[in-house]
């Protein structure tokens, strides 16, 4: 394989690069490079710029060409920076219960609830969650999602949340695409253990977590912070191990109740993701600091709650991203770009806003900075649209997929060749 390849030409190429991380955007604000190409070393990008001039550059050297035929509209590869997609298992009664009025506590009583997810994941041997992670990872995929982030927390015990963060480690090294785990041991304190939510917790971060350091199995802590599992009390003690061991630290927050917000700025958390219940001292207190605001609008769908004020959380000045929460329990769908299209019509976001949220935005809710936006030097991860304007990819609500998706430079699916 030769080590440089041009692929052109694009209609219109968007780069996602030089925005601002925080606040609003218009869509005047984007840079969009017309007849583009890119021309990538490795797994880089090494240029972008017009494509006839690259290609005929190109022809004198030893360049690999990709040459396009028809319309293309060049995005970078999208980025889900919240998913639950290692579980086993299925919550289809537990839907069907809820949109028909069951309680909570009808489902739990009918063995619905988290705590099917949690058995039906204990029982699953490593290779079905492998196996399971890997297809949802392709559905993704085929979406343009080129970065997953992938929780553990329906383990809940050291055992079972290693069986989980090792089968996502190995899921990750079977794709092309980059799965970035997260430790949710603190999802809920499970029903088996006796001790106190502190004890649980306790247990957790002293016996979990240097084994997920020596294994390098994650970076980052993840804690569900609600009335019906820990509260800031809880979690505090916690998140000050975690930090104190290296860990990045990412919050459930603010989902029914609004506490979550709070610790995630008073631990310097890289992101509170949910925040559907955030009022405007919430939005003030993240705005104010550096935590990304992540909208889960799968989540809102799932439950048929009120979607995260994503209106007035940009124009308070946060930096918002947008995940899927892809999950069995609240949010089956998994279909980023149609969630987003979505909560882009109740919220009113700009497509630079949607896409910020899906791209750069996301990474940095990740901590990501090589990815996210196309420019020079950052990972060769793009989607290909058959159209010659970005504007028809969210005006078709998520049903217009990529016809092509590249990542570290190499076709990874193409719609022509799949089914
Ligand atoms: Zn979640």
């Amino acid at each position: 394989m030769k080590a440089l390849k041009l692929i052109g030409p694009f209609k219109q190429l968007v780069t996602m690069a030089n925005l601002p991380l925080k606040g609003a955007l218009t869509d005047d604000q984007l840079t969009i490079i017309e007849d583009a190409g890119i021309l990538i070393e490795n797994e880089q990008i090494k240029e972008i710029g017009l494509f006839t001039v690259m290609l005929s550059e190109a022809k004198q050297t030893e360049i690999e060409v990709i040459a396009l035929q028809g319309n293309h509209v060049c995005l970078p590869g999208f980025i889900d920076s919240h998913t639950h997609i290692c579980f086993g298992g299925t919550r289809a009664k537990d839907y069907a219960m809820r949109n028909a009025g069951k309680t909570y506590l009808e489902i739990a009583k009918a063995g619905g609830g988290i705590w099917d997810t949690v058995t039906q994941t204990r029982k699953a041997a490593s290779e079905e969650l492998i196996k399971k992670t890997l297809k949802r990872t392709k559905q993704h995929l085929k979406n343009g999602v080129t970065t997953i982030e992938v929780k553990s927390g329906y383990g809940l015990s050291v055992e079972e949340e290693l069986k989980m963060l090792r089968a996502i480690k190995n899921a990750n090294s079977q794709t092309p695409l980059d799965l970035i785990p997260t430790c949710l041991a603190a999802h809920m304190k499970p029903k088996d253990f006796s001790g106190s939510n502190a004890e649980y917790l306790n247990e957790i971060s002293t016996t979990l977590f240097p084994i997920l350091k020596e294994e390098k199995l994650t970076n980052r802590m993840d804690a569900f912070i609600e009335e019906s599992a820990f509260s800031k009390e809880d979690i505090r003690p916690y998140f000050k191990k975690a930090k104190e061991i290296g860990f990045d630290i990412t919050v459930h927050a603010d989902q029914f109740s609004t506490d979550g917000s709070a610790i995630a700025v008073e631990f310097e958390a890289i992101s509170a993701d949910h925040l559907e219940a955030s009022t405007k001292n919430e939005i003030e207190l993240l705005a104010k600091s550096n935590v990304i605001a992540t909208a889960l609008p799968g989540a809102s769908l799932g439950l048929g709650c009120n979607f995260t004020p994503a209106r007035k959380l940009l124009d308070a000045g946060c930096a918002l991203a947008i995940a899927s929460d892809h999950n069995p329990g609240s949010a089956p769908m998994g279909d980023l770009l149609t969630q987003a299209a979505i909560l882009q019509t109740f919220e009113k976001l700009s497509n630079a806003e949607v896409l910020a949220g899906i791209t750069f935005r996301a990474a940095a809710a990740l901590n990501l900075n090589d990815r996210g936006q196309l420019k020079e030097g950052l990972l060769a991860d793009f989607a290909l649209f058959h159209t010659d304007n970005y504007n028809e990819i969210l005006y078709h609500q998520g049903a217009f997929k990529p016809c092509m998706v590249f990542k570290n430079g190499a076709l990874v699916y193409d719609k022509h060749q799949t089914n």
